[in-house]
C-alpha cells in the first residue's frame, strides 16, 4: 500500500461513523400556543371597558404561562394543561370555578386532551367536586388505561390519584347563579351563549402538537348531559400529522359533526391547508347545520386558525416569531 493510501485508510477510521438519517440532530422546531375562551355574542358595544381589559389580562396570562412551559423545553402537552389551567382558575370563563350550572343548579364539567405525536387521550365528563378537570384528564390518559371516565367513576378514579374533592359549590359564582335564574326566568331551555369554554393548542420544539378542550357545557343545560368538550374528536383532536384542534360553541352540533376530526381529516384525506380545512368546518359545515360556534388549530409548521360564526370568540396567540395577539371580536 502506497503511503497515500495508507493515510487514506488511517484517517478514515479516525473519522466517526456516520449518524443514521433519522438519529441527525435537526433544528429545533419552533414553539407556538394558541387559546380560545369560548365564542358567542361578544360585541365591542356591548363590552365595558373594566371587563375587557380583566379578559385580555387573564387571556395573555394563560398565553405566558403556556408559552414559558415551551420555552423552558416542555412538551406541548404541559403545555396546553398549563394554560387551560390559569383558564380554570378564573372565574370569567365558563371551566373549573365559575362554570355555568344544570338546570338544577349544580356545575358539571367536561375536559379532555389528546396528544399528537402518540394518539394518546384523555377526558373526564360530569364531574362535580373537580376543581382542574384538564389534570385530571391527563390523569386518565396517562394512567387509568381508559380515554374517557365520568361522573362518579372519575371522581373515585381522582380520589384514588390523591386529587381534593371540592363541594360543587365552591365552583359555582353569584354571576353564574343570578345567569341561571334570568336564564330560567325567561323559560328559556338553554343561554345561547357567550359558552365560554376554554381551549389551547400548542407546538412544542419536537415539533409535537397537542390540544386540550375544558368547559361547564352550557347554561341550563340538562343534568347529565355531556357536550362536545369531552368527546375526542368532536370538541378536541391531535395528530402531528395534520394539526391539533380545540373547539367550542353548541356541543350536540359539534358531536353530529365530528367537527374537531374534520378539521385534520380535511388536511389528511382532502390535502387542504389548514387555514382552509378550519373555514370549512366553521363556515361550510358547523353554519350549513345551523350551529353557533369556533375553533382553533395549529399545524406542526406553527400555522394558526381561529375561524368562528358567532360575533366573537375570546383567542390568542404566541407565534413561532414570539409575538403575542388577543382578540375578542370578529371586526
Ligand atoms: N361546547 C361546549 C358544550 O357544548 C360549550 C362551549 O363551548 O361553550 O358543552
Amino acid at each position: 500500500m502506497s503511503v497515500n493510501a495508507c493515510r487514506i485508510v488511517f484517517l478514515t477510521l479516525l473519522l466517526p461513523p456516520a449518524l443514521p438519517l433519522a438519529a441527525q440532530p435537526s433544528a429545533p422546531s419552533p414553539v407556538a400556543i394558541v387559546i380560545h375562551g369560548g365564542a358567542g355574542t361578544i360585541r365591542r358595544q356591548d363590552m365595558d371597558p373594566g371587563a375587557e381589559a380583566a379578559y385580555r389580562a387573564r387571556l395573555e396570562e394563560a398565553l405566558q404561562a403556556g408559552h414559558r412551559v415551551l420555552m423552558n423545553g416542555g412538551s406541548s402537552l404541559d403545555a396546553v394543561v398549563e394554560a387551560v389551567t390559569v383558564l380554570e382558575a378564573s372565574p370569567l370563563f365558563n371551566a373549573g370555578v365559575g362554570a355555568v350550572l344544570t338546570s338544577t343548579g349544580v356545575a358539571e364539567l367536561d375536559a379532555s386532551l389528546m396528544e399528537g405525536r402518540t394518539w394518546q387521550a384523555g377526558a373526564v365528563a360530569g364531574v362535580r367536586r373537580i376543581r382542574h378537570p384538564i389534570r385530571l384528564a391527563r390523569m386518565v390518559m396517562e394512567r387509568s388505561g381508559h380515554v374517557l371516565l365520568a361522573g362518579e367513576g372519575a371522581e373515585e378514579f381522582a380520589r384514588s390519584q390523591g386529587v381534593e374533592l371540592v363541594p360543587n359549590e365552591t365552583l359555582q359564582t353569584p354571576q353564574r347563579r343570578e345567569q341561571l335564574r334570568r336564564v330560567q326566568d325567561r323559560a328559556d331551555t338553554e343561554s345561547k351563549g357567550p359558552y365560554g369554554t376554554v381551549g389551547a393548542v400548542a407546538l412544542d420544539r419536537n415539533g409535537d402538537l397537542a390540544a386540550a378542550t375544558s368547559t361547564g357545557g352550557m347554561m341550563n343545560k340538562r343534568f347529565g348531559r355531556i357536550g362536545d368538550s369531552p368527546i375526542i374528536g368532536a370538541g378536541t383532536y391531535a395528530d402531528n400529522e395534520t394539526c391539533a384542534v380545540s373547539a367550542t360553541g353548541h356541543g350536540e352540533y359539534f358531536i353530529r359533526g365530528v367537527l374537531a376530526y374534520s378539521v385534520s381529516a380535511s388536511m389528511r384525506y382532502g390535502g387542504l391547508p389548514l387555514a382552509e380545512a378550519a373555514a370549512a368546518v366553521i363556515h361550510g359545515k358547523l353554519t350549513a347545520m345551523g350551529g353557533a360556534g369556533g375553533l382553533i388549530a395549529m399545524d406542526r409548521m406553527g400555522r394558526i386558525a381561529m375561524p368562528f360564526n358567532t360575533e366573537g370568540m375570546y383567542r390568542g396567540y404566541i407565534d413561532g416569531a414570539g409575538k403575542m395577539v388577543v382578540e375578542m371580536y370578529r371586526e
